[in-house]
């Protein structure tokens, strides 16, 4: 006989069911001022007014529930960061280069340090509590080139019950000899690592040539056909992120007509394939980035830090492109999504599209989860799904407190919490219903 658990959390709640767009569109997102969650086995059983659902629970299970107690603080489904790279957290805050100097020097001497399987361990333990406490459940993840670097982050994502996708990175050229795996090689360790690995519990691997400069013709046509061969597998690179990086994608592949193009010649900017940046594409080219259903990574703090540029995010969106927000540590300065969306809506500015903050929360949290394709088990508190959630408090700083106590509407408040929050506003992370982080 299996013993059901059941949780009732009780706060402000917030979630999505659609991209609420640059409109605020009252169909896209639900808020509970004095909001319940029921959860069943760690799965979202229902989510409403706290009065009507606890009035409508079976007769026994209100009074067996484990109750969390939220109230004043606003519930979200847990923030989906599309984009990092754990072995960068060393390196975060590394001065003056833009993208492939600052690969050179700094990059590729912190992942070499990974061939000590020890410092891949403890930067994985660190990096997967720092993401709990920013409020960070899910991230789609680049490890090194070394295959013990994916098994140190699984297995410390495992040991969380964390639902994660991460990969060995794929680089046969143009990066250091002791980094430098080969074509056929980099696909036998992903295939074990895919063994090991995918579907395992909550976990997915994602396939990972670094960007198309640093892997071979051959290494990218493997790749795809791996890719191809099973269902269910992810795929995560980079695209078009710096106006250099794209000269070199020229020289490299002057028979393939776009950088874009040499993803999709080789079968790797399908459904479920993440490209991170994308800022450097024509209006052609994010329509055929959607058609083939990929996603775009959109990573506003990167992409200042490293002066590459600013993504498009209204013109992604027009195209019917799936988009979600991320750090990419360690070119991003932080692990908060709330500091990404406050420098996401810079962005938007700098293009004359300020973001609106409602938009701004589906994107981290539903639109990252659409973006990898796990918006069937995360993302929302629609019925089913895995219960991971944070708790944030509004005024967890002076300035917010301040700030909250002159705004009127929700949507004023949002845009303040986007704007002058950051990880001292989660108060708790949840996952799978359990407490995974308490302020
Ligand atoms: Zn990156």
């Amino acid at each position: 006989m299996s013993i059901v658990s059941n949780r009732l959390v009780r706060g402000q709640l917030l979630h999505f069911l659609a991209d609420p767009g640059m409109g605020d569109d009252p169909a896209a997102w639900q808020f509970f001022d004095d909001g319940g969650l029921w959860i069943r086995d760690g799965r979202i059983q229902a989510a409403g007014p706290w009065a009507a659902l606890t009035a409508a629970l079976p007769p026994g299970v209100g009074e067996s529930a484990t109750v969390h107690d939220y109230r004043g603080h606003l519930v979200l489904p847990g923030f989906v960061d599309c984009h990092l790279h754990y072995p960068q957290a060393g390196v975060i805050a590394s001065y003056g280069r833009q993208l492939l100097d600052w690969l050179n020097d700094y990059v590729f001497p912190a992942e070499a340090r990974f061939a000590d399987a020890s410092e891949a361990e403890r930067s994985a333990a660190f990096v997967v509590d720092r993401l709990l406490a920013h409020g960070t459940t899910t991230a789609s993840v680049f490890a090194t080139v070394h295959p013990h670097s994916v098994d140190a982050f699984f297995a410390a994502a495992e040991a969380r019950g964390l639902r994660m996708l991460c990969g060995k990175v794929l680089m046969d050229r143009n990066c250091p000899p002791d980094l430098r795996d080969t074509a056929a090689g980099g696909m036998a360790d992903s295939l074990r690592l895919i063994e090991r690995w995918h579907g395992r519990g909550r976990l997915r691997y994602s396939l990972t040539p670094r960007f198309a400069p640093t892997s071979s013709p051959e290494q990218l046509r493997l790749c795809g056909e791996l890719l191809n061969s099973q269902p269910g597998l992810h795929l995560q690179t980079h695209l078009a992120e710096n106006p250099c990086e794209l000269d070199w994608v020229r020289q490299l592949f002057p028979t393939r007509g776009s950088y874009l193009d040499v993803y999709q010649h080789y079968g790797l900017a399908g459904p479920r394939s993440l490209h991170a940046h994308c800022i450097h594409l024509d209006a052609a080219e994010r329509r055929s980035l959607a058609a083939g259903g990929a996603a775009a990574a959109f990573c506003p703090g990167s992409n200042l830090f490293l002066g590459s540029g600013f993504f498009n995010l209204d013109a992604s969106r027009e195209a019917g492109l799936r988009v979600g927000l991320a750090t990419d540590i360690g070119a991003g300065t932080g692990f908060s999504l709330l500091r990404s969306l406050a420098q996401a809506y810079e962005v938007g500015q700098a293009l004359g599209a300020p973001l609106p903050a409602l938009r701004g929360f589906y994107l981290a949290t539903l639109g990252g989860a659409r973006a990898l394709y796990l918006d069937d088990c995360i993302g929302s508190f629609q019925p089913g799904r895995e219960a991971d959630f944070i708790a944030l408090d509004w005024a967890a700083t002076p300035e917010l407190a301040w700030r909250m106590e002159r705004c009127q509407t929700l949507a004023e408040r949002l845009f303040a919490l986007m704007m002058l929050g950051d990880e001292r506003c989660v108060v708790a992370t949840h996952v799978m219903g359990e407490v995974a982080f308490v302020r």
